[in-house]
């Protein structure tokens, strides 16, 4: 495995275009893929720092308005790996609030049950303790803090069958802060990190590709940098810069497009099986907690508060508890009373659901 790495390794090549589908080379059984890179900007997307994903974008489709609902790990992942959105899966925030993902609700290595599957995470939030670990054959990831992504990267590649048929999901952490990155300015360094990633993921896509998977990357979240007033606290924001993602899918044969429709984390389990996303014209999302320091007027503050953002062609809407409702630019009338649809604050102790909410793509 490891020379086949490196094979792949030298062979691929950060240039545009250098990445081209790759049919495979004989019988290997398929590989479906989900590699979420944590706390990666869609703004830090772009050929020049991200290279090696750039180009498997190029070569799949690039999703050009995805968002994730959260700028929380726990509820963000749980969102692609559930099809659901946070007040739905009630994993409100991260598992070490003491929230995890209900037994009743379907998880995505539940409906591969003809292959193997396996997870390999590199840091405490998207663990075993929110309750991640369940459907997976393997799951593998630190018990506490984060490992750098290469560890789990290897890990990952050396559990990959060669003999039937598999679901992988690789997490990597390394983007989220601190950011140990080179330079200067955080910013500088936060962009560092981006651009280690993209490195790392060079002989990943390389495999995967060679073995004709199956691929979507994403993030969890973007991040606040110095835009605003709480900067590098994502779970505060309800901004662009935290809420919209990267996303990139790709599988042999696939026609290169541009997607700009709106989709979200939550279509994450249906692009895994070849669908298209569902089909809408905004994203509601909410920040993670509220901080009157960050979010001017909010009240109460903590995870109890939290903004409601309706973002949608034009503007967003926005609830703030304290403040009411209000919008930015000229978003669409009839998204004001999206708002009001989103279920109060349920607490670690309540979110143990009914069991009555399922996979947002399961065939009827
Ligand atoms: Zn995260």
């Amino acid at each position: 495995m490891l020379l086949w790495l490196l094979a792949c390794s030298l062979s691929s090549s950060p240039e545009k275009g250098d990445v081209k589908p790759v049919l495979p080379v004989d019988d290997a059984p398929p590989i479906t893929a989900l590699i979420t890179i944590d706390t990666w900007r869609a703004d830090h997307f772009t050929e020049a720092l991200t290279p090696n994903l750039w180009a498997l974008a190029e070569a799949g489709e690039r999703y050009t308005n995805a968002w994730s609902p959260m700028g929380l790990t726990t509820p963000a992942h749980a969102s692609m790996l559930t099809g659901l959105l946070p007040w739905e899966h009630d994993v409100w925030a991260n598992n070490h609030h003491g929230y995890s993902l209900s037994d009743t609700i379907p998880v995505l290595p539940e409906q591969y049950p003809d292959r193997a599957t396996g997870a390999f995470v590199s840091a405490y939030p998207a663990g075993p303790t929110g309750g991640f670990h369940r459907g997976w054959d393997v799951f593998d990831g630190p018990g506490e803090g984060e490992r750098p992504g290469g560890v789990t990267i290897a890990k990952a590649l050396d559990w990959v069958p060669s003999d039937r048929p598999s679901l992988l999901w690789i997490h990597v952490y390394e983007p989220h802060g601190p950011y140990v990155g080179d330079g200067y300015t955080e910013q500088e360094r936060y962009a560092s990190e981006v651009r280690k990633v993209d490195q790392m993921m060079g002989p990943v896509l390389s495999f995967l590709q060679a073995r004709g998977a199956t691929i979507v990357v994403t993030s969890d979240h973007g991040e606040v940098l110095a835009e605003e007033r709480c900067g590098y606290q994502h779970e505060r924001s309800i901004s662009e810069t935290v809420l919209r993602v990267p996303l990139i899918r790709w599988s042999p044969g696939l026609v290169p497009t541009v997607v700009n429709d709106w989709v979200g984390l939550t279509d994450i389990p249906a692009l895994l099986r070849g669908k298209s996303p569902a089909q809408r014209d905004h994203w509601v999302a909410q920040s993670g907690m509220c901080e009157s320091d960050c979010a001017p007027g909010c009240d109460p503050t903590g995870l109890a508060g939290r903004d409601t953002v309706v973002f949608s062609e034009g503007g967003r809407w926005v609830q703030r508890p304290g403040k009411g409702v209000y919008k930015e630019g000229q978003p669409a009338q009839k998204n004001k009373k999206l708002l009001e649809q989103i279920p109060p604050f349920v607490s670690p102790m309540q979110s143990q659901t009914d069991g009555a909410k399922s996979l947002g793509y399961i065939d009827p």
